[in-house]
């Protein structure tokens, strides 16, 4: 069977890895030169298993509201004369409904436990290497009312199969010395035991290079423009390379996973897909105190940012802003995760000297993503990760292979039904 995929992020090198290996042809479309150069670049690092639940859920208007009209606020709507941006808006806050949220939490934590263990599986396999770190996720509380939710949400966790346990400080910086200088802030820590964390960027590169050697070819440089269709389903995709030179590939089946601009593609075949662009920011900055550099990824739930060591760098990403696809980038929104780890992480990294990013998250409204078949003839998702699609890569790519070659998808989760 030959397989086309859209895409050479986090899901479309993850599908390709895992279709190759159950036997089919795969032809991966990117248009840029090299794989996950686009929000798959320099996200926050985390595998986050441990945190499962979504943006939307019952507390998120009153936060949003609390928020409007912050400049560096971990969440900022922009209005655009834009339906699709409305439309995603309402669709928010339907799924801010208590069912709702414990439907999506269970469905992404079902996922994200299932992929973190094909993402273990795989680096035992291929030897990849891509900075991964291990030993959990510390999500940290500063605030005693936020912490005093922290024994429900641990009992959600244990609910779900996540391993996790509460903290006191004293405990939370024998666990991590690299948070001895944050420590007179902390008032408690949740520890997400089997959580992980890695370079997105460097696992796309080094799995696309194994996927190149099982015979997976790659065309760089290469646009997909639109799909030609005969009889409701695809029978081509229309490209163009990087010297403006159009051609026509085809394929048994095509998996889009071209992050947030998945939509815009399936538009042209009618489909209109639930995903908008949320973006976000991260710098990273080089470790100038290795002694006193956390090891463990970090999370601020308030304050929605995260932290992970990457190699000799520290990694912090966070911010969410509803801007439609502009990535041009907003000093003030970088400013306030540069002013995060000046005032946690005091002469830890060199945050003068720090590489500045924003990516646009494929965002669904409950955060879960589509993976399954589209309605067209042919057409597969694999898209629409959001906060999470470094978390849910290898098992989104090991489900989307098994649904493209007729095989159940082992996680007990909402994939779509063909219709
Ligand atoms: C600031 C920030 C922090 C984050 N932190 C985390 C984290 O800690 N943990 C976590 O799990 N997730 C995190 N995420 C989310 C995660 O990075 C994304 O969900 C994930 O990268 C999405 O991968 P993707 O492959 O769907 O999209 P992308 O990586 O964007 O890949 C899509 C690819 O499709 C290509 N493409 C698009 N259109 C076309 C076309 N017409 N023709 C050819 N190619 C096309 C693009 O060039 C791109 O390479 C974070 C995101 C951001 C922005």
């Amino acid at each position: 069977m030959e397989v086309l995929v859209i895409g050479a992020g986090l899901a479309g090198v993850t599908s390709a890895w895992y279709l190759s290996q159950a036997g089919c042809k795969v032809t991966v479309v990117e248009r840029q030169s090299g794989p996950g150069l686009e929000t798959s670049y320099a996200n926050g690092g985390q595998i986050s298993v441990s945190h499962p639940e979504p943006w939307a859920n019952p507390g998120a208007p009153a936060t949003v509201l609390r928020w409007l009209g912050r400049k560096d606020a971990p969440l900022l709507f922009r209005p655009h004369a834009d339906a699709a941006q409305w439309r995603w808006a309402l669709a928010f806050l339907r799924e801010c409904l208590p069912g709702r949220t414990v439907r999506n939490t269970t469905a992404i934590a079902h996922l994200a436990d299932y992929s973190r263990d094909q993402l273990r599986a795989l680096r035992a396999s291929t030897g990849i290497e891509y900075e991964a770190g291990t030993g959990g996720i510390l999500h940290l509380f500063e605030d005693p009312k936020d912490f005093a939710h922290v024994p429900a949400k641990l009992r959600i966790l244990q609910d779900l199969g996540i391993r996790a346990q509460i903290l006191d400080p004293d405990q939370a910086v024998a666990l991590e010395p690299g948070l001895a200088a944050m420590r007179g802030r902390l008032v408690g820590v949740l520890h997400g035991i089997d959580d992980e964390c890695g370079n997105a960027h460097l696992f796309c590169r080094a799995l696309a290079a194994k996927a190149e050697e099982a015979g997976v070819r790659f065309r760089f440089n290469t646009t997909v423009q639109s799909f030609e269709v005969l009889k409701r389903a695809i029978s081509g995709v229309r490209v163009e390379d990087a010297e403006g030179r159009n051609g026509m590939l085809r394929a048994d089946a095509y998996v889009l996973a071209a992050g947030s601009y998945s939509p815009l593609l399936a538009r042209s075949l009618g489909e209109r897909l639930p995903i908008y662009p949320v973006k976000g920011y991260s710098i990273t900055a080089p470790i100038i105190d290795p002694e006193r550099a956390p090891h463990l990824s970090l999370t601020d739930e308030a304050r929605r940012v995260v932290c992970s060591r990457l190699g000799n760098f520290l990694r912090v990403a966070g911010t969410a802003e509803l801007n439609g696809y502009n990535l041009e980038a907003n000093p003030a929104r970088s400013a306030a995760i540069v002013r995060w780890l000046d005032e946690r992480l005091p002469g830890v990294a060199d945050a003068s000297r720090a590489e500045h990013w924003c990516g646009l998250r494929p965002t669904t409204p409950g955060n879960v993503p589509l993976i399954g078949p589209g309605r067209t003839g042919k057409l597969f998702l694999n898209t629409g990760h959001g906060t999470l699609g470094w978390t849910l890569a290898c098992g989104s790519g090991q489900a989307i292979a098994d649904i493209v070659t007729g095989l159940r998808p082992e996680p007990d989760f909402p994939f779509i039904r063909p219709r």
